[in-house]
Protein backbone atom coordinates (compact mmCIF):
# COMPACT_ATOMS: atom_id res chain seq x y z
CA UNK A 1 0.00 0.00 0.00
CA UNK A 2 1.55 3.12 -1.21
CA UNK A 3 2.13 5.90 1.70
CA UNK A 4 0.10 8.93 -0.28
CA UNK A 5 -3.36 8.01 0.06
CA UNK A 6 -6.46 9.22 -1.93
CA UNK A 7 -8.18 10.45 1.44
CA UNK A 8 -9.94 12.96 -1.32
CA UNK A 9 -12.39 9.07 -1.28
CA UNK A 10 -12.74 10.48 2.67
CA UNK A 11 -13.26 14.06 1.49
CA UNK A 12 -16.06 12.71 -0.76
CA UNK A 13 -17.69 10.63 1.47
CA UNK A 14 -17.87 13.32 4.88
CA UNK A 15 -19.52 15.85 2.32
CA UNK A 16 -21.66 13.67 0.49
CA UNK A 17 -23.08 12.86 4.16
CA UNK A 18 -23.20 16.17 5.47
CA UNK A 19 -25.46 17.11 2.34
CA UNK A 20 -27.48 14.10 2.66
CA UNK A 21 -28.37 15.00 6.34
CA UNK A 22 -28.64 18.56 5.19
CA UNK A 23 -32.35 17.88 4.19
CA UNK A 24 -33.35 16.37 7.90
CA UNK A 25 -34.43 12.67 6.34
CA UNK A 26 -36.02 10.13 8.09
CA UNK A 27 -33.94 7.62 9.19
CA UNK A 28 -34.94 5.12 6.75
CA UNK A 29 -33.99 7.59 4.37
CA UNK A 30 -30.20 8.19 5.44
CA UNK A 31 -29.47 3.84 5.81
CA UNK A 32 -30.61 3.89 2.47
CA UNK A 33 -28.90 6.82 1.03
CA UNK A 34 -25.86 6.17 3.38
CA UNK A 35 -25.48 2.59 2.45
CA UNK A 36 -24.63 3.46 -1.06
CA UNK A 37 -22.10 6.15 -0.25
CA UNK A 38 -20.64 3.52 1.90
CA UNK A 39 -20.53 1.45 -0.41
CA UNK A 40 -18.79 3.58 -2.60
CA UNK A 41 -16.30 4.54 -0.18
CA UNK A 42 -15.49 0.61 0.79
CA UNK A 43 -15.12 -0.72 -2.92
CA UNK A 44 -11.55 0.70 -3.39
CA UNK A 45 -8.97 -0.04 0.10
CA UNK A 46 -6.22 2.64 -1.12
CA UNK A 47 -7.18 5.76 1.58
CA UNK A 48 -7.07 4.75 5.02
CA UNK A 49 -3.83 6.06 5.87
CA UNK A 50 -1.98 3.39 7.86
CA UNK A 51 -1.27 5.10 10.68
CA UNK A 52 -5.60 4.27 11.21
CA UNK A 53 -5.21 1.00 10.32
CA UNK A 54 -2.99 0.03 12.92
CA UNK A 55 -3.72 -3.04 15.72
CA UNK A 56 -2.66 -3.50 18.86
CA UNK A 57 -2.41 -6.65 20.93
CA UNK A 58 -4.15 -5.13 23.67
CA UNK A 59 -7.69 -4.83 21.89
CA UNK A 60 -9.72 -3.43 18.53
CA UNK A 61 -8.66 0.12 17.50
CA UNK A 62 -11.48 2.41 17.03
CA UNK A 63 -9.44 5.38 14.77
CA UNK A 64 -12.20 8.25 14.35
CA UNK A 65 -11.58 9.74 10.83
CA UNK A 66 -14.04 12.66 11.02
CA UNK A 67 -16.52 14.12 13.42
CA UNK A 68 -19.18 16.37 11.88
CA UNK A 69 -18.90 19.83 13.13
CA UNK A 70 -22.68 19.89 14.65
CA UNK A 71 -22.04 15.85 15.29
CA UNK A 72 -24.56 14.70 13.25
CA UNK A 73 -22.47 11.95 11.98
CA UNK A 74 -19.08 10.63 12.61
CA UNK A 75 -16.87 8.34 10.96
CA UNK A 76 -14.43 5.58 12.74
CA UNK A 77 -12.05 2.81 11.49
CA UNK A 78 -12.45 -0.05 13.55
CA UNK A 79 -9.04 -2.51 13.75
CA UNK A 80 -9.12 -6.25 14.53
CA UNK A 81 -6.03 -7.83 15.83
CA UNK A 82 -6.41 -11.65 15.06
CA UNK A 83 -8.83 -13.01 17.95
CA UNK A 84 -10.30 -9.98 18.65
CA UNK A 85 -13.85 -9.04 19.64
CA UNK A 86 -16.42 -6.65 21.02
CA UNK A 87 -18.34 -6.83 24.23
CA UNK A 88 -21.98 -7.42 23.20
CA UNK A 89 -23.13 -3.62 22.96
CA UNK A 90 -25.71 -1.14 21.33
CA UNK A 91 -25.26 2.21 20.16
CA UNK A 92 -28.72 4.21 20.71
CA UNK A 93 -28.03 5.87 16.80
CA UNK A 94 -28.27 4.89 13.54
CA UNK A 95 -25.05 3.36 12.50
CA UNK A 96 -23.33 1.63 9.39
CA UNK A 97 -20.33 -0.63 9.06
CA UNK A 98 -18.82 -0.74 5.21
CA UNK A 99 -15.99 -3.60 5.24
CA UNK A 100 -12.91 -2.28 3.97
CA UNK A 101 -10.30 -5.21 4.48
CA UNK A 102 -10.67 -8.89 5.81
CA UNK A 103 -13.53 -10.21 7.64
CA UNK A 104 -15.85 -9.81 10.32
CA UNK A 105 -18.63 -11.77 12.18
CA UNK A 106 -21.54 -9.39 13.15
CA UNK A 107 -23.74 -11.47 15.96
CA UNK A 108 -27.04 -9.95 16.50
CA UNK A 109 -29.12 -10.37 19.68
CA UNK A 110 -32.69 -9.40 21.20
CA UNK A 111 -33.51 -8.62 24.80
CA UNK A 112 -36.33 -10.84 25.79
CA UNK A 113 -38.39 -9.34 28.85
CA UNK A 114 -37.16 -9.67 32.02
CA UNK A 115 -34.41 -13.04 30.93
CA UNK A 116 -31.60 -11.71 29.37
CA UNK A 117 -30.58 -11.68 25.36
CA UNK A 118 -30.53 -14.29 23.09
CA UNK A 119 -28.73 -14.37 19.75
CA UNK A 120 -31.25 -13.15 16.88
CA UNK A 121 -29.85 -15.00 13.80
CA UNK A 122 -26.88 -16.60 12.79
CA UNK A 123 -23.86 -14.24 12.44
CA UNK A 124 -23.72 -11.74 9.85
CA UNK A 125 -20.27 -12.28 7.79
CA UNK A 126 -18.99 -9.30 6.32
CA UNK A 127 -16.89 -8.90 3.56
CA UNK A 128 -14.92 -6.19 1.89
CA UNK A 129 -17.51 -3.77 0.05
CA UNK A 130 -20.41 -5.08 2.43
CA UNK A 131 -22.30 -2.59 4.39
CA UNK A 132 -24.78 -3.00 7.42
CA UNK A 133 -26.85 -1.24 9.50
CA UNK A 134 -27.72 -0.77 13.11
CA UNK A 135 -30.14 1.19 14.49
CA UNK A 136 -32.62 1.59 17.79
CA UNK A 137 -35.80 0.86 15.14
CA UNK A 138 -33.87 -2.08 12.97
CA UNK A 139 -31.95 -3.65 15.58
CA UNK A 140 -29.30 -2.20 18.04
CA UNK A 141 -27.32 -4.81 20.15
CA UNK A 142 -24.88 -6.62 18.08
CA UNK A 143 -21.06 -8.22 19.17
CA UNK A 144 -18.44 -8.04 16.32
CA UNK A 145 -15.50 -9.89 15.80
CA UNK A 146 -12.33 -10.70 13.08
CA UNK A 147 -13.64 -13.52 11.16
CA UNK A 148 -9.73 -14.20 9.79
CA UNK A 149 -7.68 -15.96 12.23
CA UNK A 150 -4.13 -14.79 10.84
CA UNK A 151 -4.75 -11.11 9.87
CA UNK A 152 -6.26 -7.81 10.50
CA UNK A 153 -9.70 -6.68 9.74
CA UNK A 154 -10.67 -3.38 9.32
CA UNK A 155 -14.14 -2.27 8.64
CA UNK A 156 -15.63 1.60 8.51
CA UNK A 157 -18.24 2.79 10.66
CA UNK A 158 -20.50 6.04 10.19
CA UNK A 159 -22.79 6.61 13.12
CA UNK A 160 -25.81 9.23 13.90
CA UNK A 161 -23.35 11.06 16.69
CA UNK A 162 -20.23 11.58 17.78
CA UNK A 163 -20.09 8.30 18.61
CA UNK A 164 -17.39 7.83 20.74
CA UNK A 165 -18.78 10.65 23.42
CA UNK A 166 -22.52 8.50 23.24
CA UNK A 167 -23.28 6.91 26.88
CA UNK A 168 -25.14 3.61 25.56
CA UNK A 169 -24.71 0.04 27.57
CA UNK A 170 -22.48 -3.56 26.68
CA UNK A 171 -24.36 -6.45 27.95
CA UNK A 172 -23.81 -9.85 29.42
CA UNK A 173 -25.94 -12.69 27.91
CA UNK A 174 -27.99 -12.75 31.44
CA UNK A 175 -29.28 -9.29 30.23
CA UNK A 176 -26.65 -7.29 33.00
CA UNK A 177 -26.28 -3.85 31.62
CA UNK A 178 -23.18 -2.10 32.09
CA UNK A 179 -22.61 1.91 31.43
CA UNK A 180 -20.08 2.47 28.30
CA UNK A 181 -18.36 5.33 26.96
CA UNK A 182 -16.36 3.92 23.95
CA UNK A 183 -14.00 7.19 23.41
CA UNK A 184 -11.63 6.96 20.83
CA UNK A 185 -8.05 5.37 20.23
CA UNK A 186 -6.24 8.35 18.58
CA UNK A 187 -5.88 12.25 19.53
CA UNK A 188 -4.84 13.45 16.36
CA UNK A 189 -6.92 13.26 12.83
CA UNK A 190 -6.17 12.71 9.38
CA UNK A 191 -5.95 15.74 7.28
CA UNK A 192 -8.54 15.56 4.28
CA UNK A 193 -8.66 18.77 3.43
CA UNK A 194 -5.36 19.00 1.76
CA UNK A 195 -6.66 19.25 -1.72
CA UNK A 196 -3.45 19.73 -3.21
CA UNK A 197 -2.86 15.63 -2.75
CA UNK A 198 -5.22 15.39 -5.56
CA UNK A 199 -3.03 16.73 -7.62
CA UNK A 200 0.16 14.83 -6.23
CA UNK A 201 -1.82 11.71 -6.38
CA UNK A 202 -4.32 11.51 -8.98
CA UNK A 203 -7.06 8.25 -8.46
CA UNK A 204 -6.55 5.57 -10.49
FE1 LIG B 1 -21.39 -1.97 17.06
Amino acid sequence: MPDLHNTDRLRDFVTAMAALLESKPTEARILHDGTTLLKQLVATDDWLPDAYALARPERYQQYLLHADSAERFSIVSFVWGPGQTTPIHNHTVWGLIGMLRGAEFSQPYKALAGSGLQADGAPHKLLPGMVEAVSPAIGDIHQVRNAVDDSVSISIHVYGANIGGVRRSVFALDGAEKPFISGYSNAVLPNIWDRSIALKNPRQ
